[in-house]
């Protein structure tokens, strides 16, 4: 065995590097799960990996927020400009704002997720939506982190709390499945047949020259597009006014909400998928847009999970943040217009013409 060089991640102090191995026995009693294993090491791998990349990172992000919010709060007390604590200007409040909004996003998508792991689950589309989202929240909040403490945060040296975090920012960004692939390939590639509920079944009756089998699930599929566009329509027609939700008080809007945007992501996977088929996997454009709009449903429902389970407490603080998420379902949307009713309309439009228009495929 030859142990190569230690690679210095940039900014991250943790080990890493090259091992270089010639003719290594290793004994079948090594084997992790032992000799029964043996040949399984790669979907073990996977699997460790579908599962982790839902924890390590996403915690991670998740304390560097709690870190960052501490420590900017604090200083912006201690700061002065112009004879005031710069925590006191409203710009620096807005930035303060946005990081204390992030860490309570990343806080309760962690916390919520790891239950579910708790329980035995193998979330690997959640894991994606994590690992990106939660790694990427923390880009943001290391950005608004050094603007807060300025020059401070500039200047190197042992007084510098801020700049480790900041400049060790892409080694999350790029390991366990590096962002820009992850958003614009697996979160929703990953979930787009194995999570529908027919057209895994359609492909499989079809690879087994089922007849009947393919027959019940493309009606299936059939009667599932019809339901959701109706129910897409309507919920956009009425603002989602009178669909039912499980709760009541100041954070039932916000689940009518949800459901009013989960029945047209609905409806424009089903018009994304039929009309590229197989195309979709190579039009990533499109597949990290319906990645964003998956994601922030399940941050947003993170977090009204979390707020609900920690005792729904200080409404203000909750019914503030979920805005913030909800804002951001919003923005992930922005091909739409602002008015609800051409909501799902608009999107089945920009799916076709991205799907026929010759000069929109070859951009
Ligand atoms: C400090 C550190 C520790 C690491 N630890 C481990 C480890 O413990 N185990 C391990 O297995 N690996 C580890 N890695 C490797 C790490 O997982 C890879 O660096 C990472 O997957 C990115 O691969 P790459 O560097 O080859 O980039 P490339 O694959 O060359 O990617 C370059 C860019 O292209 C994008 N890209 C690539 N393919 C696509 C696509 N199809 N669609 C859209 N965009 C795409 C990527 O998102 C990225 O932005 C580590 C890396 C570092 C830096």
């Amino acid at each position: 065995m030859d142990i190569g060089n230690r690679h210095k991640p940039i900014g991250s102090p943790f080990m890493n590097g090259p091992i270089f191995g010639k003719d290594v026995f290793i004994p079948l009693d090594f084997i992790i799960g032992g000799a029964d294993m043996a040949g399984q090491g790669w979907r073990m791998l996977v699997e460790c990996l579908s599962v982790g990349r839902c924890i390590t990172l996403p915690s991670s992000g998740a304390g560097g927020g709690k870190y960052s919010i501490a420590a900017t709060g604090a200083y912006a007390r201690i700061r002065r400009q112009f004879n005031v604590p710069i925590a006191k200007l409203e710009g620096v409040q807005e930035r303060i704002a946005r990081i204390a909004g992030n860490t309570y996003t990343a806080g309760a998508a962690a916390r919520v997720t790891a239950i579910a792991i708790d329980e035995g689950h193998k979330p690997s589309v959640p894991s994606a939506i994590l690992k990106y989202n939660l790694t990427e929240i923390a880009r943001q909040v290391a950005v608004d982190t050094m603007d807060v403490h300025g020059g401070k945060a500039i200047i190197r040296g042992p007084k510098n709390y801020v700049e480790s975090g900041y400049s060790s920012v892409p080694v999350a960004i790029t390991v366990e499945g590096a962002n820009i692939l992850t958003r614009s390939m697996i979160t929703f590639g990953q979930g787009a047949i194995r999570c529908h509920p027919f057209v895994l079944p359609e492909m499989e009756t079809a690879k087994a020259d089922d007849l009947k089998g393919f027959d019940k699930a493309l009606f299936g599929h059939f009667g599932f597009i019809f339901s959701n566009m109706s129910r897409a329509m309507v919920l956009n027609l009425t603002n989602a006014a009178f669909t039912g939700v499980p709760v009541s008080g100041p954070t039932k809007q916000y689940y009518k909400q949800l459901n009013k945007y989960a029945a047209s992501f609905a409806i424009c996977v089903d018009i994304a998928m039929s009309t590229l088929g197989g195309e979709l996997k190579f039009r990533e454009l499109i597949s990290a847009r319906l990645a964003d709009m998956v994601s922030k449903m399940y941050l947003a429902s993170m977090v009204l999970k979390h707020w609900a389970d920690q005792g729904q407490r200080r409404p203000a603080t909750g019914s503030v943040l979920y805005r913030e998420t909800v804002l951001r379902v919003r923005r992930s949307t922005r091909w739409l217009p602002e008015e609800p009713a051409s909501t799902s309309c608009c999107m089945a439009a920009a799916c076709t013409d991205y799907a026929f228009r010759p000069s929109c495929r070859s951009a």
